[in-house]
């Protein structure tokens, strides 16, 4: 069973909650898949099931076409969010991290083109592999945080928060509006651009410098 963990590998005593992803918080990204840039946050959400520990093999679903990698920074909630404002917002978090919203790509694009919802293309089992935490404390710049995955040998996503369109304190009371974020829930910020296909046997490599450095591979279907 999935439990949160700091970046050592201890664990982290809060309960494990939903996931609530935000999408097109990056404008390279926006531009690579010809999507509209928002007006307000696009959201939705991964159940606790979807959670599983990133330095464990990746599984991707058999039979249901690409599953591309979107690497995000993602915050650990430490108490509850409901209609926050900035100050709220600040306290409410816990610990940074970095996740992989694994996605479906053609299975969303399908759904898209008929208008429904996200769920079967993202929210999955082991839909949303995450990183150790790293205290709120320790990181001076939640915004200005540079992060990268290299796949095998290549550099396919490189991004920094300071790229965001909205930066994560207004992202956590932009959601806290629409759903109250509990103690042990995570937020996932959004992707920038790289996003690609992933095959059975990658070797993945997970920076968030100085604090994340992860090697994780593919496993076999
Ligand atoms: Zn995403």
């Amino acid at each position: 069973m999935y439990q949160h963990r700091n970046q050592h590998g201890d664990l982290i005593a809060l309960p494990v909650g939903k996931v609530v992803c935000v999408g097109r918080n990056y404008l390279d990204h926006i531009r690579e898949l010809n999507n509209d840039v928002p007006d307000e946050p696009l959201l939705f959400m991964k159940p606790a099931g979807a959670l599983c520990d990133v330095s464990e093999p990746l599984h991707i679903p058999v039979g249901q076409g690409p599953c591309h990698n979107e690497l995000e920074v993602a915050v650990l909630i430490g108490k509850r969010l409901t209609k926050a404002d900035t100050t709220a917002a600040a306290e409410g978090i816990h610990s940074v991290g970095l996740a992989l919203d694994l996605t479906l790509r053609d299975v969303q694009s399908q759904l898209k083109a008929k208008g429904q919802p996200w769920e079967r293309a993202k929210a999955f089992d082991r839909a949303c592999p995450v990183s150790g935490f790293v205290a709120r404390e320790e990181i001076d710049q939640l915004n200005d945080l540079a992060f990268s995955l290299i796949v095998n040998t290549a550099l396919r996503q490189q991004g920094n928060t300071n790229m965001m369109m909205r930066d994560t304190l207004s992202l956590l009371c932009a959601i806290s509006e629409v759903f109250t974020l509990e103690p042990g829930d995570i937020v996932l910020t959004g992707t920038p651009k790289g996003v690609g296909p992933l095959e059975a046997g990658d070797t993945l490599t997970l920076n968030m410098p100085p604090w994340l450095n992860i090697q994780t591979r593919v496993g076999y279907k």
